[in-house]
């Protein structure tokens, strides 16, 4: 099976030479929009590209508001701000996710939580976030989540969708709506990925987008939050330095960040965006390659959720154990074809280990037996 994985690899990518896991495609209007910058000299805060980024994306995600910033991870830092998250407070996570997650969580002075997920989602699992909640917090006569233990405030449920395919986002919401939490979704992995035909990022009070070299569509480094007309507001104010309007005073009514996206990189994303829908297309027809590939075997091809639309960021599969595992990532990576693990779950990373947690078998499990499999758009469909 290895040996037909290498050769389809080969095969799919038209190449003899080393085959990464995600390669960024520039086959629009990338060069024209960046030169565009370049010769105008608005390279940096100031520019039309930015307006034009995020209205698109608005567009695109059906999103009232979206909000352009430098990376993911800042994207997500405000948003949890303007969920209301505050130091000392509790944020409910997936420990199966990348470590950008929780730094967001912590930069606000809050310690995540970590439930486990769901096998056929890889996302956070409304059964286990229920679970938690029920025998570890308690509604406060203030309307407040609280842990029982000691009474921190449980303020908000940060589901991760993991290689772009969506979480079960109705029952989440629900659970989020029960016990009073701010739903805010990590969806640096699912631009493009359709939950009962809405776009993910799109469901909780806030979301966010990454769009890092190695996602589905990249400006470099960036990243978007996703929200309603006054958090989108608010977010806009946030994370241009928190600077009023004015022809010349330098007025700043609160500690703003320097979270701007700069218009080079948005330039970038505008040119990306507008292929968005082709790569989606081009990386749903490799994914069900791979599924007829894996068909029969003994290893699992990850598949999307019933109901949903996933933009199959990532590929993957899951081994039968994690001998295997270590075997295919062994004889992949030795004939120049890239693939890798999983993440380490985030309760082992140092920062996060005195972290409380509920029981996670189901995330334990897929960290010691799932591959990530080259996922760049096909050759064909530049
Ligand atoms: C990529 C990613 C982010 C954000 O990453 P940046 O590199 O800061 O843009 C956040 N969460 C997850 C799950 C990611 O994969």
């Amino acid at each position: 099976m290895f040996d037909r994985l290498i050769q389809f690899a080969r095969e799919q990518y038209r190449t003899k030479e080393f085959i990464p896991l995600h390669a960024p495609v520039f086959g629009g209007r990338e060069r024209e929009y960046v030169l565009e910058t370049v010769d105008s000299t608005f390279v940096s805060s100031v520019g039309a590209f930015v307006d034009r980024f995020e209205n698109d994306m608005a567009a695109y995600t059906g999103s009232p508001r979206a909000v352009a910033t430098v990376n993911g991870t800042a994207a997500l830092h405000v948003a949890l701000r303007l969920a209301g998250v505050g130091p000392g407070e509790l944020v409910l996570t997936q420990a199966l996710t990348f470590v950008a997650t929780c730094n967001a969580i912590a930069y606000c002075g809050a310690e995540p939580v970590f439930v486990d997920v769901d096998r056929h989602t890889l996302g956070l699992s409304p059964g286990a976030l229920r679970r938690w909640l029920e025998e570890n917090a308690l509604i406060g006569d203030d309307g407040l989540c609280r842990a029982s233990a000691d009474g921190k405030i449980v303020r908000a449920c940060v589901p991760m969708h993991t290689f772009g395919h969506p979480a079960d986002l109705d029952a989440l919401v629900a659970v989020c709506a029960h016990w009073n939490l701010v739903l805010v979704e990590d969806a640096a992995e699912s631009l493009g990925s359709l939950y009962h035909g809405h776009h993910t990022g799109t469901f909780g009070a806030l979301g966010m987008l990454s769009f890092n070299g190695n996602k589905i569509i990249t400006t470099g480094g960036g990243g978007m939050i996703l929200a309603g007309e006054a958090l989108g507001a608010r977010a806009k104010h946030l994370t241009t330095t928190a600077k009023k309007p004015h022809p010349y005073e330098y007025v700043h009514d609160e500690v703003g960040y320097n979270y701007r996206l700069p218009n080079i990189n948005a330039a970038l994303g505008c040119a990306q965006l507008e292929r968005l829908d082709a790569f989606v297309e081009a990386k749903r027809v490799l994914a069900g390659r791979y599924a007829s590939l894996f068909e029969g075997s003994d290893l699992r091809f990850v598949t999307e959720p019933d109901g949903c639309r996933s933009n199959y960021w990532l590929n993957a599969v899951v081994c039968e154990d994690g001998a295997q595992r270590d075997a295919l990532l062994e004889a992949t990576n030795r004939a120049g074809v890239m693939t890798r693990p999983i993440w380490a779950l985030m309760n082992r990373l140092p920062a996060y280990a005195h972290c409380r947690k509920g029981e996670m078998a189901n995330a334990e499990w897929l960290e010691s037996v799932v591959v990530n499999l080259p996922s760049s758009v096909l050759p064909e469909f530049l």
